[in-house]
């Protein structure tokens, strides 16, 4: 096979031929509205993938445009014939990666980054127990009083002030590998914890496998479960996404789960797509294939079990963030916000553009800092317009970047950003018992989970 011919199939070439031009995409897309320019629009960067494809410009000049794309997906729900533009993308990534020239330093913090960290829960559980210490014993207070924290690279100082707190070790250390049904059993589910989730956002997992099994789910969560790779496909390292996939597959293999269960937009995009990575092997692509028919968003299968009431008033204006993953990819979009009108007492207000990108993307926000910081800016101004006390999303990576906006607009005395399972936690769900023949409701009292290992 010529070179140009393999490029070809890295980029996704035959793909690009499914956009027509025809520009409906543009008012969808983020970075072209902020940007204003061809290039940062879904169909300029089309173009340039198939010029690239064609020899008719450097692979280099891909560069720019693609890392500036938030990989949002919002460009593939509007588009008429049906472009995948998250194939092309991410195939793009991956012909990036591939042919460029690192120098040592950055091989060793790709490496650091990528294969060490994020696929390790012991390393995971280290940076949890770090940022606890820090929190905890006074250290974050005194750094940002004496301006250290403002030293730190890539604007981290701007996200470390947003950081929920983070539980103690051996608080965190109770998670268990297995919770019962606590109202009759309905189903039987796998949970996915996930790297980042699992460490610093510990309590939104804890919440979400009490309030499965208070729906009526008995809960399975397997140890040797792995970061879901999605950092690591949208940087172009296919390979060990394929690694962490596969890992994901043998785990929950073994549970004999009815679904697999996720509370994080973006990774739930990326387990919804494992069968993309297997294309050329018929035997993982098969496996693969039977984890994604079971790969739900946490807000579907709790609309699924249909059994949740709530005992508390949450007596505010409240409206909705989407993840762009949950809609764009995984097309989950009603069911957040039937749960959000379930809760007594809330007004729901509904945002302006609701589903479009806040900026966040991944790591795009730190790499990207200022144009994230624009989209973020005019999401902001829109979250404004709802007069909400309370902006509910169902992403980490939302949730953190709507803090940064609460705080960059100086509301956070009267704005908070939640995650949807925490304020269905905050409205005291009930649980029914049925004890000879009689069912009777408890409210749930915030109860730690017990450990119960089958
Ligand atoms: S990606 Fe789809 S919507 Fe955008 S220009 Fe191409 S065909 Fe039209
Ligand atoms: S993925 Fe999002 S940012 Fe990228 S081209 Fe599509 S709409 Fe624009």
């Amino acid at each position: 096979m010529s070179s140009l011919e393999k490029l070809k199939r890295q980029l996704n070439y035959d793909k690009t031929f499914d956009c027509v031009q025809c520009g409906y995409c543009l008012p969808a897309c983020p970075t072209y509205e902020t940007m204003g320019e061809e290039k940062h629009s879904p169909r300029g960067r089309i173009n340039l993938v198939k010029m690239a494809g064609e020899g008719r410009i450097g692979l280099e000049t891909l560069r720019e445009p693609l890392e500036k794309c938030l990989g949002c997906r919002a460009c593939q729900t509007v588009c008429p014939t049906n472009v995948q533009y998250g194939e092309i993308l991410e195939g793009a990534k991956h012909a990036l990666d591939q042919n460029d020239t690192k120098s040592r330093a950055r091989q060793i913090t790709e490496d650091l980054i990528f294969n060490k960290l994020f696929p390790s829960r012991r390393w995971m559980n280290t940076i949890g127990n770090a940022t606890w210490f820090y929190q905890k014993t006074g250290l974050q207070k005194l750094a940002g009083r004496i301006g250290l924290t403002s030293l730190a690279p890539l604007n981290l100082d701007k996200f470390e002030a947003v950081l929920p707190a983070v539980p103690s070790p051996m608080e965190r250390s109770k998670t268990p590998n297995f919770l019962e049904a606590r109202t009759n059993k309905k189903l039987r589910v796998g949970f996915i914890t996930g790297c980042v989730m699992d460490s610093v956002f510990h309590q939104t997992n804890k919440n979400t496998i009490e309030l499965l099994s208070i729906a009526g789910a008995e809960v399975v969560i397997p140890g040797s479960q792995t970061c879901c790779g999605a950092l690591h496909a949208h940087s172009g390292k296919m390979e060990t996404a394929r690694e962490l996939a596969k890992r994901n597959i043998l785990a929950f293999e073994q549970t004999d789960v009815d679904y697999i269960v996720n509370n994080a937009g973006g990774c739930g995009a990326m387990l919804a797509e494992y069968h993309h990575l297997f294309k050329d092997d018929e035997e993982w692509s098969t496996r693969a294939q039977r984890f994604v028919n079971r790969s739900k968003d946490v807000s579907v299968i709790l609309s699924m079990l249909d059994g949740l009431e709530f005992t508390k008033e949450i007596n505010e204006v409240v409206t909705y963030q989407a993840s762009c993953h949950l809609t764009h990819v995984q097309k989950v979009t009603i069911e957040p916000k039937a749960l959000l009108q379930k809760i007594p007492g809330i007004r729901y207000k509904e945002m302006k553009d609701y589903d479009r990108c806040c900026g966040s993307a991944g790591i795009y926000n730190i790499v990207n800092y200022e144009d994230s910081m624009d989209i973020l800016d005019l999401k902001m101004e829109k979250a404004k317009q709802t007069s909400a006390a309370t902006i509910v999303t169902t992403n980490p990576g939302c949730l953190l970047q709507m803090q940064l906006g609460i705080k960059r607009e100086d509301l956070e005395d009267s704005v908070r950003a939640v995650h949807l399972i925490d304020l269905l936690m905050e409205a005291r769900p009930v649980f029914k018992r049925e004890t000879n023949g009689q069912i009777s409701a408890l409210p749930f009292e915030g109860q730690a989970y017990e450990l119960m290992n089958e």
